[in-house]
């Protein structure tokens, strides 16, 4: 049953207006009833031997506008981009427009099937290689996988094209150890340990960054790759990352570059002139594709020079008129396939669509506006929160702590829920690491200088309330939301993945 807000009266249907409540599908489906007119079947012999099934499934049935009710309320519980504003740092979730998802429902792109012959699909294909074509370009790099299908996929193909090329030298046995900074996303030391690779860590300087210092006495012969983001998690580009890809290539390991913010420098700054040897571009934050519950995410991977004899299967070809998505690692040393097929033909239409409908100008203006509206929030925040590396000019994101909230009683996460409350999602909180009480903020080029004046607006009250002691309003919140404060930890500890409740 729905916790009611403290302010409203309970109703009697747990509706709160318009906001409906909504049992699970199990709780008010029927397993007689259904929404289509079945037949029973004619009386057949199975072949099972016995392994049949003994009693009915038990799913639940719902007539057809049951159905439609179910999923609609359940959509309205839901926050979307489209919806509001999702500040949601390193996230990237910016407005996916509408033009792009005309393009990828073209029957010659939707309606395709990933073993048809190749000659009937020249169009899709041809679409993969102006995508390339535009990474490419963006990258300045050599040669592209487009078939991960997130960013972490990415970094997993990255490094093992790196791992391939590291085994071709025969150092497999003695470059075993991946440098990654403090301030990295989770993912990269994940996908380093994944593949056996040691991490070791390299710390950030008091000003958020990674200096060239402390990279120089961390590298060595045994060191196979750095991971390193740029701009990093802390919305801060990194100075030294010139210098760090040289130390890290004359020590003979490669630059993996965390190219998952190229949201802020896409048509400004090419990784392939910092000498990045790998990096994963998320086409669903630069390139706008929908993500987070909204789509699947597509993470191509560039590849330098020295890594592109190592790229996975398939490699697209382009022989005269023809286009071919080649299957067979009959040439490079690559490592095979990272994925099924050719990747997220979805995606890549809707990138592609996004980058043609804004030219490389738009490109560089849009990382222009990203980067001048996460500047702005941190100039009229300032003085009220407080930011761990001072007054620093930030990319697309910025980066506050919880220093400011210290003796008020209220949190991060009690001020992230009173967030909600006011139709906000909250920004990312906790991360990066090495931030006290995080609190990340990317609005994107998406919103208008009037939705980030109400943001700010509505930052600036609830911190206010949040010092001048109102704490109580801050543990109770999020009051109006339809679930209040779950208990996530749990959540993730004891995940319930069965229901059991009525089963027959
Ligand atoms: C989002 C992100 C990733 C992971 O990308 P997924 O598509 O979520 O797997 C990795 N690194 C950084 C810096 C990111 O922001």
């Amino acid at each position: 049953m729905l916790d009611q807000p403290k302010t409203a009266p309970a109703t009697f249907t747990g509706n709160r207006a318009l906001e409906m409540e909504e049992p699970l599908l199990f709780e008010i489906g029927r397993p007689e009833t259904s929404g289509v007119d079945v037949e029973e079947p004619e009386p057949f012999e199975d072949c099972l031997g016995g392994l049949e099934r003994q009693r009915p499934i038990g799913l639940p049935g719902l007539s057809e506008p049951e159905t439609l009710r179910h999923y609609v309320r359940l959509s309205r519980m839901n926050y979307s981009i489209d919806a509001g504003m999702y500040p949601l740092g390193s996230c990237t979730m910016k407005h996916n427009p509408r033009l792009n998802e005309k393009m990828a429902r073209l029957a010659g792109f939707a309606d395709i099937h990933p073993l048809q012959p190749q000659s009937t699909v020249q169009g899709a294909l041809e679409a993969m290689e102006q995508l390339t074509h535009w990474l490419l370009t963006l990258t300045n790099m050599e040669a592209l996988a487009l078939s991960p299908k997130a960013g972490a996929h990415g970094e997993i193909c990255g490094l093992m094209a790196i791992k391939s090329a590291i085994a071709a030298r025969g150092e497999t046995a003695t470059r075993k150890i991946v440098l990654v900074p403090q301030s990295a996303h989770g993912t990269n030391p994940a996908s380093a340990a994944l593949l056996g690779f040691e991490v070791r860590s390299v710390p950030a300087g008091d000003d958020g960054i990674v200096h060239a210092e402390d990279v120089a006495s961390a590298v060595g012969p045994d060191v196979a790759a750095i991971m390193l983001t740029n701009p990093n998690t802390c919305g801060l580009f990194e100075r030294d990352i010139g210098r760090i890809a040289k130390l890290v290539r004359e020590a003979g390991g490669y630059f993996y570059c965390d190219g998952a913010n190229l949201n802020a420098i896409a048509g400004l700054a090419r990784p392939g002139d910092f000498g990045v040897d790998a990096m994963h571009i998320n086409l669903h934050k630069t390139f706008s594709t929908p993500h987070g519950g909204g789509g699947p995410g597509a993470g191509p991977v560039a590849l330098s020079a020295r890594l592109a004899p190592f790229a996975p299967a398939p490699v697209l070809i382009r022989k005269g008129e023809k286009l071919e998505l080649n299957e067979d690692v009959e040439y490079g040393q690559g490592f095979g396939r990272i994925a099924a097929f050719h990747g997220q033909m979805g995606m890549f239409v809707r990138a592609l669509a996004y980058m043609l409908s804004h030219g490389g100008d738009g490109l560089a203006q849009a990382s222009r506006d990203a980067v001048l509206s996460a500047n702005y929030v941190r100039a009229k925040l300032r003085g009220l929160m407080s930011a761990p590396y001072g007054d620093r000019i930030c990319m697309h994101e910025v980066l506050f702590d919880d220093a400011w909230l210290s003796g008020s009683g209220v949190t991060t996460l009690d001020f992230a829920k009173a967030m909600i409350d006011e139709g906000y999602h909250p920004m990312t909180i906790y991360f990066p690491l090495v931030a006290h009480g995080a609190m990340l903020i990317e609005p994107t080029e998406s919103e208008s200088k009037a939705s980030l004046d109400l943001f700010i607006a509505t930052l600036r009250r609830l911190g206010e309330k949040a010092l001048s002691g109102e704490s109580e309003l801050f543990h109770a919140a999020p009051r109006y939301a339809p679930r209040r404060r779950l208990d996530e930890t749990l959540a993730a500890r004891k995940p319930v993945l069965r229901w059991e409740g009525g089963a027959t």
